[in-house]
C-alpha cells in the first residue's frame, strides 16, 4: 500500500518497533522496518513471557503512593486482555499461585490480588481464589512443608519471539510493511524535510534509505542511535540483565507460582513451560553494555537455584538458560535498577525529525505504539491522532508455510518434528540468514533444550545451502 501521509522508518523489530509499525501501519503509513539481526531476536526473546500488569509494581505504586507505577498497572492490564485475545494460540490466561505461611500473608497477597483484578476491570481474567492447604500441595506435589494455603489468580503467558515473528508476518501480509533483517543502521542524517540513515547489511554491503521520519526502537541499544544524532547528548537508560533458567522438574508443572520475596526485596517466578518444563526467573542485575545473546552468568544461576530449593524439594536438571536486558529509564545513577519503574517514555526531537521509545515493556508494545503515533501528530505534525483501520488479532496466514511443510515433509533430523518446509519457508521470504535464526526464532529450541537445539543447527548449517 502505497502512502500519501509519508514514510516512517522504524529501526528495530522487537516489542517497540512492531508495536510502533502496527500504530503507523493501520493508519496508512508506509512502513520499512531495519533490523541489525533476527526478527525480535533482542530482549523480546528473553522476556519472562509473562503478559501481565505487574503485581510488583502495584506494591510498589502502593507504597510509593506513585501515581505513574499506579496507571502503568492499569494501562498494562488493559493490554493484557488485549494481547491474549490477539493470537489465541501464542497466547493464554495462567493460573499463578502465591503460597502464604501465616495469616497476616493471607490478608496482605489477598488484598493486593483483589485491588490487580478490580483494577483490570472492564477487562478482567477470572477472578483470584483462595486455595487450602490440600489444595495448594495438591497443585505442587513436591512442594516443602509449612505452607498454610496460597492464593490463586491470574496474567498470561505468551511465546514473545514467535509472536513477534508472526506480528511481523501479519504486519506483511495486512498492511505491505517491510521488514529487512540483518540489515544495521549505522548512521542518521536528519535533512530539513526527512531523514536519510545509512545501513550495512551482514554481507557488508552499505546503503542509503530516505524517510519522513525516524523511530529509534532499538530497546537497550537505543543510546547508540541518540548519540549518532546528537554525540553530545547524556545516556538516557540503564541496563539491567534478567536471567532465566529451563529445567527438568521431579513432576511437570501445571500452574504458576510466585516466590514472593528474594534475598534483595524482589519477586522470581516459577512458571509451566514447554514440555512439562519449568521456567524460572528472573534476576536483577545492573550491566555496562548490552551485549547479544549473552550468558547466564554462574551466580545468577546458583542465585535462581537456591530460591527455587527453599520451596521445591526434588532434583533440577538444567535443560537451558538465556538472559536479556531491561532497557529502562534512569531516573538518576543511583537508584537500585530493581526500583525503576518499567514505564515507556517518548522523546519527540522534532529537529532531527526522530522518535526515540525508551524503557517499556512487552505487554504494553501496543500501547507504546500508539503513543509514539500521538506524539508524532501531535508534536510534530500538530494535528490530532486519526482512528485508523481497527485490528482486534494479529493472527498471520500461514497457509503457505503449511502448504511448503506438506510439499517438504522431511524431519531435519529424524526424531524431531521440525520440516525441511519449514526452512524453506523462511528463507524464501528472506527472514532466515542463519539456522539460529530458525531453530531460535521460530522453533523457540533454545529456551527449551540447549542441547537438542545445538544438534538442530548443527545439522542445519551442513545442508543450508541446499534448503532454500
Ligand atoms: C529479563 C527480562 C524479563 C522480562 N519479562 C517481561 C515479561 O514477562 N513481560 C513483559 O511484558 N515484559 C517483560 N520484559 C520487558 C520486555 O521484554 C522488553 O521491554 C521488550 O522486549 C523490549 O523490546 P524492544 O523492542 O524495546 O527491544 P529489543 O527487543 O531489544 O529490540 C530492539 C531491536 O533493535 C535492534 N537493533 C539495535 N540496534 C540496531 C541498529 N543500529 N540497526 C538496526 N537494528 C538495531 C536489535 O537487534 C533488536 O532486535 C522483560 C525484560 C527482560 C530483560
Amino acid at each position: 500500500m502505497g502512502s500519501s501521509l509519508g514514510k516512517l522508518i522504524i529501526v528495530g523489530s522487537g516489542s517497540s518497533g512492531l508495536g510502533t509499525a502496527l500504530a503507523a501501519a493501520r493508519r496508512g503509513w508506509q512502513v520499512l522496518i531495519l533490523e541489525a539481526r533476527d526478527i525480535g531476536g533482542g530482549t523480546s526473546t528473553t522476556s519472562t513471557k509473562l503478559i501481565h500488569g505487574g503485581i510488583r509494581y502495584l506494591e510498589s505504586a502502593l507504597k510509593r503512593l506513585s501515581r505513574t507505577d499506579w496507571q502503568l498497572v492499569q494501562e498494562a492490564l488493559q493490554e493484557r486482555y488485549w494481547m491474549i485475545n490477539s493470537h489465541p494460540q501464542l497466547c493464554r490466561p495462567l493460573p499463578i499461585v502465591i503460597p502464604t505461611s501465616n495469616l497476616w500473608e493471607r490478608g496482605y497477597y489477598g488484598f493486593g490480588l483483589k485491588l490487580y483484578d478490580w483494577l483490570s476491570f472492564p477487562y478482567r481474567l477470572e477472578a483470584p481464589r483462595w486455595l487450602d492447604q490440600n489444595a495448594l500441595y495438591k497443585q505442587f506435589p513436591t512442594m516443602k512443608e509449612g505452607f498454610k494455603g496460597g492464593w490463586l489468580y491470574w496474567d498470561g503467558q505468551f511465546e514473545d519471539r514467535l509472536y513477534a515473528v508472526h506480528l511481523a508476518l501479519f504486519l506483511r501480509q495486512r498492511f505491505n510493511v517491510e521488514i529487512r533483517p540483518y540489515h544495521r543502521v549505522t548512521q542518521a542524517h536528519p535533512r530539513k524535510n526527512s531523514i536519510k540513515v545509512e545501513i550495512e547489511t551482514a554481507d557488508g554491503e552499505r546503503y542509503t534509505e530516505e524517510g519522513d521520519f525516524l523511530i529509534n526502537a532499538t530497546g537497550p541499544w537505543s543510546d547508540f542511535l541518540r548519540r549518532a544524532l546528537v554525540p553530545t547528548i547524556t545516556p538516557r537508560l540503564r541496563i539491567s540483565r534478567g536471567s532465566h533458567l529451563v529445567l527438568e522438574g521431579p513432576t511437570p508443572l501445571f500452574s504458576g507460582f510466585l516466590i514472593p520475596r528474594t534475598t534483595d526485596g524482589r519477586i522470581i517466578f516459577v512458571l509451566p513451560w514447554k514440555e512439562g518444563y519449568w521456567l524460572l526467573g528472573t534476576t536483577d542485575v545492573e550491566a555496562q553494555v548490552p551485549e547479544w545473546n549473552p550468558a547466564v552468568p554462574s551466580e545468577e544461576e546458583s542465585y535462581l537455584l537456591a530460591h527455587l530449593n527453599r520451596y521445591f524439594e526434588g532434583e533440577f536438571k538444567i535443560k537451558a538458560r538465556f538472559a536479556g536486558f531491561r532497557p529502562l529509564v534512569a531516573a538518576n545513577e543511583k537508584s537500585p535498577t530493581a526500583r525503576l519503574a518499567r514505564t515507556h517514555v517518548i522523546e519527540v526531537w522534532s529537529n532531527q525529525r526522530c522518535i526515540h521509545i525508551l524503557g517499556g515493556k512487552w505487554t504494553t508494545f501496543r500501547k507504546m505504539g500508539e503513543d509514539v503515533m500521538k506524539s508524532l501528530y501531535e508534536k510534530v505534525i500538530h494535528t490530532s491522532l486519526p482512528e485508523g483501520a481497527s485490528v482486534e488479532q494479529i493472527v498471520p496466514d500461514l497457509s503457505a508455510l503449511e502448504a511448503l511443510k506438506r510439499a517438504y515433509p522431511s524431519p531435519i533430523l529424524p526424531q524431531e518434528p521440525f520440516t525441511e518446509g519449514e526452512v524453506r519457508f523462511w528463507r524464501r521470504l528472506g527472514w532466515a540468514y542463519t539456522p539460529a535464526d530458525i531453530v531460535e526464532g521460530r522453533w523457540q529450541l533454545h529456551l527449551i533444550d540447549e542441547s537438542r537445539a545445538n544438534q538442530l543447527k548443527a545439522s542445519l548449517q551442513e545442508r543450508w545451502n541446499e534448503l532454500t
